[in-house]
């Protein structure tokens, strides 16, 4: 008895709740405690702090986030495991453990309002990895860092360094908050269902000072997702919408310091932000 979910806990849990994992909800349970105390460990965890869990489903990780003293908010959209997760929770790890967690039962890309968390861990739902990261580093900047486990080739996405194939709009977004790296590949056996695709973790830590405010946060992520939706073009050219013109984005980038038949793809998040504040110079 380790106090966590095993794959014979787990899957009587999904028995007496009748539940059929679902894809649409990436539901996809960790049965290996390893993997679960490798998570809370590579994040750091710590007594007596906030963390937030997006989507704890029948609680593998939530265990293992509250066995290290910590407190939890969890986010579940599924009501039916939201509401066994507290009883869960009691029977394997005590009242201690459910008094530490908190679980709001809501779709957690619209969700903005939670006690303040300091840090970020989950295995996320994969449909929708990508913008429900961005959406909580977005709103609740008290999120210092986290883990967060995703497909393979997303991860590798919100990691990625400009040059690399990976490259894209979701590394440019990720390193608006902060800096993100692989901290570690899992096998697809440790879930259940067995699912065809591979998974990494991903650490991150957001950056002391923001890099701006909302509305350039918008304009630069409007940017990124211009220059990208057509990364094979030149920036004059893949800009030119967003930008009113091509021969306005050539003013921009002109302005900017940037060479207007570059393409986006060689473009750092510094160089989108010139971009955004020099289209307010030239306007
Ligand atoms: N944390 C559990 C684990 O590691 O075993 C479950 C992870 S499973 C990959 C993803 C979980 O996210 C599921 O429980 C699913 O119901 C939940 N989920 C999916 N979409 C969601 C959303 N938009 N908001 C909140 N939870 C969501």
């Amino acid at each position: 008895m380790t106090g966590l979910l095993g794959p014979s806990e787990v899957r009587m849990i999904a028995a007496r709740l009748g539940v059929q994992p679902t894809k649409k909800l990436g539901q996809n349970f960790v049965i290996d405690p390893n993997t679960v105390r490798r998570i809370v460990r590579l994040a750091g965890v710590q007594a007596g702090e906030r963390v937030v869990e997006i989507g704890p489903g029948l609680g593998s990780l939530t265990l293992g986030i509250l066995e290290s003293g910590a407190e939890v908010v969890a986010v579940e959209i599924d009501d039916r495991l939201g509401a066994e997760l507290p009883a869960t929770v009691r029977e394997m790890a005590g009242d201690d453990a459910a008094a530490r967690l908190d679980v709001r039962i809501a779709d957690a890309m619209v969700v903005t309002e939670l006690p303040d968390p300091v840090r970020l861990v989950a295995n996320l739902p994969y449909n929708v990895s990508v913008p429900v990261l961005l959406h909580f580093l977005e709103h609740f900047p008290s999120i210092r860092s986290g883990v967060v486990m995703v497909q393979a080739e997303v991860g590798e996405r919100i990691a990625a360094g400009p040059g690399s194939k990976a490259y894209g709009s979701p590394s440019v977004k990720a390193a608006w908050y902060g800096d993100f790296s692989i901290a570690g590949r899992v096998s697809r056996q440790i879930f259940w269902p067995v699912p065809n695709v591979d998974s990494v973790l991903v650490g991150f830590t957001r950056r002391e000072e923001p890099r701006g405010d909302e509305e350039l946060r918008r304009r630069v992520f409007g940017l990124v997702d211009a220059a990208f939706g057509q990364r094979r073009k030149m920036l004059r050219q893949a800009l030119a919408g967003v930008l009113g013109s091509s021969d306005q984005a050539v003013a921009v980038l002109e302005n900017a310091g940037i060479e207007p038949t570059a393409r986006g793809e060689i473009l750092v998040i510094d160089d989108f932000i010139r971009i955004a504040r020099a289209q307010l110079n030239v306007r």
